[in-house]
């Protein structure tokens, strides 16, 4: 059994391979050779956590796993993450476990590569400026992924509390692009891609100020309640998600769903696009819209990269069960 700490991952998971990874198994769960068992989230009435399993089973890539983990408020003071996971893999041959690998970097930079998977995949091929809603801790993970999916010119970036920003401006600069803050409005008439990734319960992007053509990333939205785009620009979009029960349930689109205003019926994964059964953006002037809920197979195909390579390179502690 291995084991892959939380340093090793960040010494051997690049932004490629978890593009590679994330793309791969979404491709897979449209084939139907992957798929989500059903979420676990619970309160559980100690430390204010909540704390849950998410897992899955991918047979062309051969993950097998879980990942538990979940949210304890009080931990920053502790000096920890409030978020914290770890990903068990399981040999689907034999169900001994193969490996415990830490999940709180592997969680950022999976859900950074979702994102970049569907820029990569819907984005207009000319977009120059990529429009960044939120600067917590997922946010800088989100720019730097996004990035390198089109040649963007500039960043515009607004945040509920500014004094995050310099989070994205840091990362901006590190990137070499230049970086602005502006208001929502300047926001959505400059930007060509957004990305979404804060903890708001209400919207914060409307329909009005969006141009036609643009790529929307829906990042934040995992739980039952949140929100952060106005559920008339989900009906004015064309939308993709990872997982379309998630999507209406605990995603973006829930609000939508639940007024009336979108069917899951149009609703499209990314897998389709990715493996062409479904063409995508259509033409310059269509609003994208990907609600990434963030699914366990995610998790499961970054970290069974993440094993390999920690094996391959003699990272990875082996131990005796
Ligand atoms: P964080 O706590 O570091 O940052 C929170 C962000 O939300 C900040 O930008 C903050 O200013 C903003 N925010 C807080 N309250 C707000 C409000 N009332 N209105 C508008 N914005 C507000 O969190 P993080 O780790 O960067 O995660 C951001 C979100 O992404 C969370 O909701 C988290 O659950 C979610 N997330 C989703 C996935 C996925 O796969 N989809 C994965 C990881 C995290």
């Amino acid at each position: 059994m291995l084991i892959v700490t939380e340093d090793v991952c960040k010494q051997v998971i690049g932004r490629d391979d978890a593009f590679v990874a994330v793309e791969s198994v979404f491709a897979a769960m449209a084939r139907g050779d992957a798929y989500n068992f059903p979420v676990i989230r619970e309160a559980i009435g100690y430390a204010d956590a909540l704390y849950g399993f998410k897992s899955g089973f991918d047979k062309a890539g051969l993950s097998l796993g879980l990942k538990s983990g979940g949210y304890w408020p009080g931990n920053m003071e502790k000096g920890l993450t409030n978020h914290q996971s770890t990903i068990f893999l399981f040999d689907p041959d034999t169900g001994q476990l193969k490996a415990l690998v830490g999940g709180n970097y592997l969680t950022a930079v999976r859900t950074a590569a979702s994102s970049s998977v569907s820029i990569a995949h819907l984005a207009r091929k000319d977009a120059s400026v990529i429009g960044m809603i939120g600067a917590g801790h997922q946010s800088t993970f989100q720019l730097r992924a996004a990035a390198e999916q089109r040649q963007f010119e500039k960043v515009v970036a607004w945040n509920f509390h500014p004094d995050m920003l310099g989070n994205l401006e840091k990362t901006a600069t590190e990137i070499g692009l230049p970086f602005e803050a502006v208001d929502r409005e300047q926001l959505g008439a400059q930007a060509d891609v957004i990305i979404s990734i804060t903890s708001a319960h209400e919207p914060q992007l409307m329909k009005e100020w969006v141009k036609p053509g643009t790529h929307i990333a829906c990042m934040g939205t995992d739980t039952k309640g949140k929100q952060e785009i106005d559920p008339a620009l989900i009906a004015a979009s064309t939308v993709f998600t990872d997982e379309i029960e998630q999507s209406i349930t605990i995603g973006e689109t829930q609000h939508a769903i639940a007024s009336g205003l979108i069917s899951s019926s149009d609703i499209t994964t990314l897998g389709e696009v990715i493996n062409k059964t479904h063409p995508g953006r259509t033409s310059d002037d269509e609003i994208t819209l990907f609600d990434g809920t963030g699914v366990g197979l995610q998790d499961l195909a970054v970290a069974s990269t993440a094993a390999r390579l920690a094996e391959e390179q003699g990272k990875a502690q082996v131990v005796e069960l």
